[in-house]
């Protein structure tokens, strides 16, 4: 019987959809607490079976493209429909408190009114491209808790698309109009990365310039696309304010992820999702075994040796390894 208090009674009550749960589950797997750990691990294990059954959408796009805008309105969408949704907002201003600055408050302030939505913002820790190491996990959770649309709202810059094309089902770049500077300082992978542009702020004086955007860059994409290159992003032109375009753009996702369902690709991705995980993990659980051993005695031993010349950096590495090894 679970204990209560404990990660089984915590998991029946995420399952059972009691948001407090949730979130304080999130603020367990988020915590970097040793004490922590084996609670966090006994938690995912438990809720593992009641994954897997949401629509994992990230988006990412420059600061200011209407990221968050946009998730409100397509959010509120489809809550509309009848879908239920989770979104974790990657949080960078929060790296250094360690706490959210920017909150739900200013940002998604209507999705966040409804009590259907679940938003989470997530301080980035200063890991990778600002997917947090435990931005999978929370992701999971909120799948267990039953939310069916996942989404996962990152800042695009350096390698953050690429973690969070990554863990989703599909990425969604936005862009606004006059992004073309923007688009030159970007990497052509991301490009590659997108599975759904939205060129955005297509309202008032805008308008006209978001659709001459968005067919110049359909050109562009089609002189990408390369004879065994991926496929190519489905392009839209959206307003967040207005929400014009927001329908068209969920329908363009959802039928993208229901083609990738039926031709197995998405089960593909699924999988290369996880086995990076894997690897993710092993390598974070590796530069702490390290982090820990700068302060061993052995270590300096070997340092001194190195640094004296009677030991290679290449043999010491090894002593190192395989000493640590044996130990763990
Ligand atoms: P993010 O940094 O990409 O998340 O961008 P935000 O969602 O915070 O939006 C940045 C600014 O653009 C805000 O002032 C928004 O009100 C504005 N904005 C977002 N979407 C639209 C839109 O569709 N049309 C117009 N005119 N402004 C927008």
């Amino acid at each position: 019987m679970a204990d209560p208090g404990g990660p089984g009674a915590l998991a029946l009550a995420i399952v059972a959809g009691e948001r407090r749960a949730l979130a304080r589950a999130i603020t367990l797997v988020e915590s970097e607490l040793e004490a922590d750990a084996e609670a966090s691990e006994a938690l995912l294990d438990a809720i593992l079976p009641h994954t897997g059954r949401a629509l994992r959408l990230g988006v990412t796009g420059p600061p200011g493209a209407g990221k968050s805008t946009l998730v409100d309105a397509l959010g509120r969408h489809l809550l509309e429909r009848g879908e239920r949704v989770a979104v974790l907002a990657i949080d960078p201003s929060s790296r250094v408190s360690g706490g959210s600055v920017l909150g739900d408050k200013t940002r998604m302030a209507r999705l966040a009114a409804d009590g259907r939505s679940f938003i989470r913002p997530t301080p980035s820790r200063g890991a990778t491209g600002g997917v947090a190491r435990h931005t999978r996990e929370a992701m999971l959770l909120c799948e267990a808790a039953g939310y069916t649309v996942v989404i996962v709202e990152t800042v695009g810059v350096g390698q953050g698309e690429l973690a969070a094309s990554n863990l989703s089902d599909c990425l969604l770049l936005v862009l606004q109009p006059g992004a073309g500077d923007e688009l030159q300082g970007m990497k052509r992978g991301i490009l590659e990365l997108a599975d759904v542009i939205a060129v955005n702020k297509a309202d008032g004086a805008e308008r006209e310039r978001a659709e001459s955007a968005a067919s110049e860059l359909g050109r562009a994409l089609s002189l990408f696309a390369r004879h065994g290159a991926a496929a190519q992003p489905d392009l839209r032109v959206t307003s967040a304010l207005s929400e014009h375009g927001v329908p068209e753009l969920w329908s363009t996702i959802a039928a993208r992820v229901a083609s990738e369902r039926a031709s197995g690709a998405l089960d593909r991705r699924r999988r290369d999702s996880l086995r990076a995980w894997l690897h993710e993990e092993l390598e974070a659980r590796l530069r702490e075994r390290l982090q820990r051993a700068n302060r061993s005695s052995e270590l300096r031993e070997l340092e001194a040796a190195v640094e004296s010349a009677r030991l290679t950096p290449r043999r010491a590495a090894r002593e190192w390894l395989e000493l640590t090894h044996a130990r763990a």
